[in-house]
C-alpha cells in the first residue's frame, strides 16, 4: 500500500515524522490534500503532557485538527465536491441520529469522531479521508490558512452566539490568546459597543488592540475588577468571556458581570473543583453558560472572512512545514517570540 508522511506523537516530547498508510476513503467521503494546519493549545498540551482530563494519549497518534486543503478525489456518491476545489475541514463529525445531532446541538453529541482527540488521528499528514458533510468550500479570496483558522474562529462565534450578544452591548474578554482574539473579533462583528479585553502580556493585549478592543487592561498591572468597576461606574459588565482557562479568572466572572448580565465560560481552568462566589451569581441573577467546541458555525465564520468584514490575517505569527511539527509547537508553547497561532504548511519546504 501507498505510503504517506506523517507528524506521529509517540509520547511525551516525541513527536516523528514517520511513513503511515495511506487512508481509504469511504462513502460519502472526500479525500483532502491537506494544506494549512494550525498548532492549538489542545495539541500542546497533549505533546507536553500526554492527556487532557479523561483523554489519554496511549498509542502514537497524529495531532493537528484545525486544518485546510485541497480535494484529490470523491467517492462516487459525493456531488457537492469536486476534484481541485479549495476547503476547509470542520475536525469533528457526529452520528447525526441523536437528539442532539437532530435539534442543532451535534457538538454535544455522544458519538463524536474529533481529529487528534485520542484515539483519533489529526490532521499533521499529507492526505485525509473526511466526510463531505463537514467540509466547506473556500471562497477563492480566502486562502488555506483563512480556512484552518476557521477553526478556533468557530469557538469564537459559538461563545458569542451562546451569549446572545445584542448590538451595541459592552462585553469583557478575558484572555488574548488565540480564543479571546477570535472571541473579540467575533463580538465586533456581532456588533458589541465597548469591546474590553484583559491579559497578563502587552504583546497580546497589542495584537487585542490592533484586532478592535477599545480598552485594554494589563492584569499583572492593574486589578481587572477595580478597573471595571471605574470603567463601568460600578455597574460590571453585561457580557463576560473567560478564554485564559484559569482559576482567578473564572472566579472573578461573577464579580465582573452586571447584575442580569451573562458570563460564558470558554477557557478550561486546571481544575474541575474551586470555591466560586455563589450567592453573589445568585444575588445578581446572572446567566452561565459553558462552550463545547461549536456547531452549525463554519458557513458563517467563513462569510465574515471572505466578505472581508473580519481580518484575522494577523493572528497567524509563525509558519513551519511538515518536518518541523515538534518545534512549532514548542513554539507555540514557549509561545515564543509573540507567537500566537503557529500555522504548518503541509507541503512547504523546509
Ligand atoms: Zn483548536
Ligand atoms: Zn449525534
Amino acid at each position: 500500500m501507498q505510503k504517506i508522511k506523517a507528524a506521529v506523537m509517540h509520547g511525551i516530547d516525541d513527536v516523528r515524522i514517520d511513513e503511515v498508510d495511506f487512508p481509504q476513503m469511504k462513502a460519502g467521503e472526500v479525500l483532502i490534500k491537506m494544506k494549512s494546519v494550525g498548532v492549538c493549545g489542545s495539541d500542546v498540551h497533549y505533546y507536553k503532557h500526554g492527556k487532557i482530563g479523561s483523554y489519554i494519549v496511549k498509542k502514537p497518534m497524529i495531532l493537528g485538527h484545525e486544518c485546510a486543503g485541497e480535494i484529490v478525489e470523491v467517492a462516487s456518491d459525493v456531488k457537492n465536491f469536486k476534484p481541485g476545489d479549495r476547503v476547509a475541514i470542520e475536525p469533528g463529525y457526529t452520528c447525526r441520529r441523536c437528539v442532539y445531532c437532530k435539534t442543532g446541538r451535534y457538538n454535544l453529541c455522544p458519538d463524536v469522531t474529533f481529529m487528534a482527540t485520542p484515539p483519533i488521528d489529526g490532521a499533521y499528514i499529507e492526505y485525509v479521508a473526511w466526510p463531505s458533510d463537514f467540509v466547506f468550500h473556500l471562497p477563492d479570496n480566502m486562502t488555506y490558512d483563512h480556512g484552518a483558522l476557521m477553526e478556533p474562529l468557530a469557538v469564537g462565534m459559538h461563545a458569542v452566539r451562546r451569549s446572545r450578544l445584542k448590538p451595541g452591548e459592552p462585553v469583557l474578554i478575558l484572555g488574548a490568546g488565540t480564543i479571546g482574539l477570535v472571541t473579540l473579533l467575533s463580538a465586533k462583528a456581532a456588533g458589541a459597543g465597548e469591546i474590553v479585553v484583559a491579559d497578563l502580556e502587552d504583546i497580546r493585549l497589542n495584537m487585542a488592540q490592533k484586532l478592535g478592543a477599545t480598552k485594554i487592561i494589563n492584569a499583572s498591572k492593574e486589578n481587572t475588577v477595580e478597573v471595571i468597576k471605574d470603567f463601568t461606574h460600578g455597574f460590571g459588565m453585561e457580557v463576560v468571556f473567560e478564554t485564559a482557562g484559569s482559576v482567578p479568572t473564572t472566579q472573578q466572572t461573577i464579580e465582573l458581570a452586571a447584575r442580569g448580565g451573562r458570563i460564558v465560560w470558554v477557557g478550561l481552568a486546571g481544575e474541575d473543583r474551586f470555591p466560586m462566589p455563589v450567592l453573589q451569581a445568585i444575588d445578581k441573577e446572572l446567566d452561565i453558560m459553558g462552550i463545547f467546541r461549536y456547531a452549525n458555525v463554519y458557513p458563517y465564520a467563513i462569510q465574515l472572512v471572505s466578505t472581508g468584514r473580519m481580518n484575522i490575517d494577523p493572528l497567524v505569527t509563525h509558519r513551519y512545514n511538515l518536518e518541523n511539527v515538534k518545534e512549532a509547537l514548542e513554539v507555540a508553547y514557549e509561545r515564543r517570540d509573540g507567537a500566537v497561532k503557529v500555522m504548518i504548511d503541509i507541503e512547504g519546504k523546509a
